[in-house]
């Protein structure tokens, strides 16, 4: 069976580059296979294009700009919720094509379609709302103030984990302020960015305005960011590419926002139930098999409730199904490839050669080359990987500590800096920690931490600038200083 003939809109599987609103081939004729990480099946093929083809693109979104800028907000608002309501219809093909490419479990991917989509209908709105300001003038006889411009072409870089919605959270920000994109999707997941683009077609989104292209990442991040046309980058991904991208930009001085990894500590306090601390920790350590920037990497437990804690958390872990994202009833799919098979072995052993205790985590237990079963990793410390790196897998390290201070001091040791959990119901406990965590993201006995109105973002080494919420159309958007003079 075909990856078309799983689809009930076999045109939404495509296999080529959009470019100036045409599929592409590559000039070079290399095509590279994407497989599917649950069986290793190839699911179908991509091009790698040229550098002139690149550029190519970068010339459609320049042509397209004037055009799409001189649109006025609500029309621009009117496509982009012709595209919304197209992803919604095709909201069942969208998840199976996004389980195939990415292996999360179906319901997951249908999540991810809804919330991808809802960032679309949250900007085409906000794109209305893009005032500048009134200033009281210093200047006799004259009228200060500022306007909103759109900044121009925009350049969108993204990662397999979320293939669909890191695309149209940046995508649908940059379009409703008026500037045309050229996305770059990793390219384990192209196809989700390729249906994208099919959809935003039939949307009446015009030629020129969103783009794909593929092919060698490094390659094309060089073309892309030394070409003065692009005015915008914006980047989800590891923190070394991200520092890479920024370096790159710096000849032509882009405007960049980075959305990095992030080492996400979990507080659990002497006053929760365990139990219901310990489901939560669950949740977010394991969403997306730990493939999560939000994912509790550190889960910093008070010593009073520690083995209750580790007791709940391995019944709720045993209780995880393993498998095939296709199949029902499963609740962890395959890691993204074999390499982050054998970097989640090499830091559980790490933890355990540096004292960890294994609880729980039977590798032969796995039903596949790409498939890592949960591991509960007790007596973490900071001398180990799975403390100091972004595990990126399903591995949960516990660490007892004795008082707020030496918890907040352990949550802060690292480079990262995009969000944290804290399970409290102590309001002088809770004020504490909000205002001592250096995080960009704090959430309060809660593990929902995401959502078009959401400011989402990091500090230190976690990124620059937000992306959501009222600020995230900011990044596309230049102030343009005005004096009317003689008034
Ligand atoms: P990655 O940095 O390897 O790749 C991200 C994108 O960059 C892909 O499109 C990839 O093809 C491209 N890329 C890779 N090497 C490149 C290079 N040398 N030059 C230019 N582009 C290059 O990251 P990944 O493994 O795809 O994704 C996982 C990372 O993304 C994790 O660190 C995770 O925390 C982070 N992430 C962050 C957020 C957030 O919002 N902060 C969200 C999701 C993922």
């Amino acid at each position: 069976m075909t990856m078309s003939d799983k689809l009930s809109d076999p045109r939404l599987f495509r296999q080529h580059a959009y470019i100036d609103g045409k599929w592409t081939h590559g000039s070079g004729g290399r095509d590279e296979a994407v497989t599917n990480p649950a069986t290793g099946e190839v699911l179908g093929h991509i091009p790698w294009l040229e550098a002139d083809q690149v550029r190519s693109a970068v010339d459609a979104a320049e042509k397209a700009f004037s055009h799409w800028r001189a649109l006025r907000a609500d029309e621009r608002c009117e496509r982009l919720l012709a595209w919304y309501d197209l992803l919604q219809a095709n909201r069942e093909d969208l998840a199976i094509l996004m389980t195939l490419e990415q292996g999360k479990p179906l319901p997951d991917s249908r999540g991810e379609v809804e919330y991808g989509a809802s960032f679309i209908r949250w900007f085409a709105e906000e794109g209305k709302r893009t005032r500048g300001e009134t200033i009281p003038s210093h200047i006799p006889n004259a009228a200060l103030g500022t306007i909103k411009e759109p900044v121009g072409v925009a350049v969108l870089i993204t990662p397999w984990n979320f293939p669909l919605a890191m695309i149209t959270r940046k995508a649908a920000a940059a379009m409703a302020a008026g500037c045309p994109v050229v996305v770059k999707p990793a390219s384990e997941t192209p196809f989700s960015a390729l249906a994208l683009a099919e959809l935003a077609e039939r949307a009446g989104i015009p030629a020129g305005v969103f783009n794909v292209v593929l092919g060698e990442a490094a390659e094309i991040s060089k073309t892309l960011c030394s070409d003065e046309r692009v005015m915008a980058l914006s980047f989800t991904g590891s923190t070394r590419v991200g520092r890479l991208l920024l370096e790159q930009c710096a000849n032509t001085v882009k405007r960049v926002s980075l959305e990095l990894g992030g080492n996400a500590p979990f507080i659990v306090g002497p006053d929760v139930d365990p139990k219901e601390a310990a489901y939560a920790a669950v949740a977010a350590k394991f969403q997306t098999v730990g493939q999560d920037c939000l994912a509790a990497d550190r889960i910093l437990v008070h010593e009073s409730i520690h083995d209750e804690f580790v007791a709940h958390f391995a019944e709720r872990m045993a209780a995880l199904t393993v498998g095939n994202g296709m199949e029902s009833e499963v609740d962890l799919g395959p890691l993204i490839h074999s390499q982050a098979v054998d970097k989640a072995s090499k830091i559980v052993d790490d933890a355990i050669s540096k004292g960890a205790t294994l609880v729980a985590g039977d590798q032969s237990q796995a039903p596949g080359p790409n498939f890592f079963m949960p591991v509960l990793l007790t007596g973490v410390t900071p001398k180990m990987k799975v403390w100091s790196e972004e595990t990126f897998a399903p591995v949960a390290g516990i660490t007892a500590y004795s008082d707020d201070d030496q918890v907040i001091e352990m949550a802060n040791d690292t480079e990262y800096g995009l969000a944290a959990y804290v399970y409290t119901h102590d309001i002088r406990r809770i004020w504490k920690l909000l205002r001592a965590l250096e995080y960009g993201m704090v959430s309060v006995n809660s593990v929902k931490m995401t959502g078009p109105p959401i400011p989402f973002g990091g500090v230190k080494q976690s990124g620059l600038g937000r992306e959501g919420g009222s600020s995230g159309i900011d990044e596309y958007l230049e102030t343009k200083y005005y004096c009317l003079g003689s008034l």
